[in-house]
């Protein structure tokens, strides 16, 4: 089988230097066409399994307004499906970036000059409406992995019954705000009735040990997104000219998340829900 990559972002032709550039998305969607991929939803992924299709999914964090009216239109143009994950208690809130450091706030602050609006109820609606899936990212974008147990089923169970009632559909996956996740973290996000969640651990969704922490590549030079759909993510080759740009990134991303699962209330590892064995396929070329 041919390996799974899942891409996420998050802004796309918002400010510069923390949105990807419409350009970089555009070249990003040709080479899935000119591969021949098919892009599907998250949970279509998950929940109807197809070995034989060369598939991709598309996922968009954070629910800015932006994947609204840049993203759709280019998706819609290519055809595309994809899957927005989105916070409901963001909506009609404007956040903030300051340029330099990439830091973000939730209110207006000195320094904090680049604005990123979020998506209306109406406009998720919308998105439903061209076939694209709408996942919870929880309801306040905290570090869930630092969140008290008593707080986790409202970012997890009340997020995921404010977007279905607003949607009149099920919203079957997670994602997990900076990849924080543990050991309380999967419990919550199981009992809230998820099929899935997202992580921010890089590596294809088809070498995923668990549909509750799936793999996922954040790309934004377009060598490196085709470098991905062809099975090579992890060949030395691909990955030297990014290594000083995304390393840091990576790795941040990898230690959060281990730390969070060695700080869990019962410093257990997660237990593993293997996706099924038919749907595992180690990339060809690890480095
Ligand atoms: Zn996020």
């Amino acid at each position: 089988m041919h390996p799974i990559p899942i891409f996420y972002y998050h802004s796309v032709g918002g400010p510069r230097p923390h949105s990807l550039d419409l350009h970089n998305f555009r070249r990003h969607l040709e080479l899935l066409r000119l591969h021949g991929f098919e892009t599907v939803t998250v949970a279509d992924l998950v929940l109807h399994p197809a070995p034989q299709r060369k598939r991709a999914a598309l996922a968009f964090d954070d629910g800015l307004l932006d994947n609204y009216t840049h993203a759709l239109p280019l998706l819609l143009e290519y055809g595309c499906r994809a899957t927005f994950y989105v916070v409901p208690g963001y909506d009609s809130v404007t956040r903030w970036v300051q340029p330099r450091s990439g830091r973000w706030s939730d209110v207006p602050r000195a320094g904090y000059t680049l604005p990123f609006p979020s998506m209306s109820p109406a406009q998720r609606s919308e998105l439903v409406s061209y076939g694209m899936e709408i996942g919870s990212h929880s309801y306040t974008h905290r570090k869930l992995g630092r969140v008290p147990v008593a707080d986790l089923a409202h970012e997890t169970r009340d997020s995921k019954l404010r977007l279905e009632d607003e949607l009149g559909r099920e919203v079957c996956t997670f994602c997990y705000p900076y990849g924080s996740f543990n050991r309380a973290v999967l419990r919550a996000v199981q009992e809230a009735g998820y099929q899935a969640a997202c992580s921010t651990i890089p590596g294809y969704f088809s070498s995923s040990p668990s549909r509750f922490w799936l793999r996922r590549f954040l790309v934004e030079s377009p060598a490196y997104f085709e470098a991905v759909l062809t099975g090579r993510a992890f060949s030395p080759k691909a990955l030297a000219p990014l290594f000083f740009r995304h390393a840091a990134q990576w790795i941040r991303a990898l230690f959060t998340a281990a730390a969070d699962i060695a700080s869990g209330p019962n410093h257990i590892v997660p237990s593993v829900d293997p996706i099924p064995e038919a749907r595992r396929t180690e990339p060809p070329s690890h480095g």
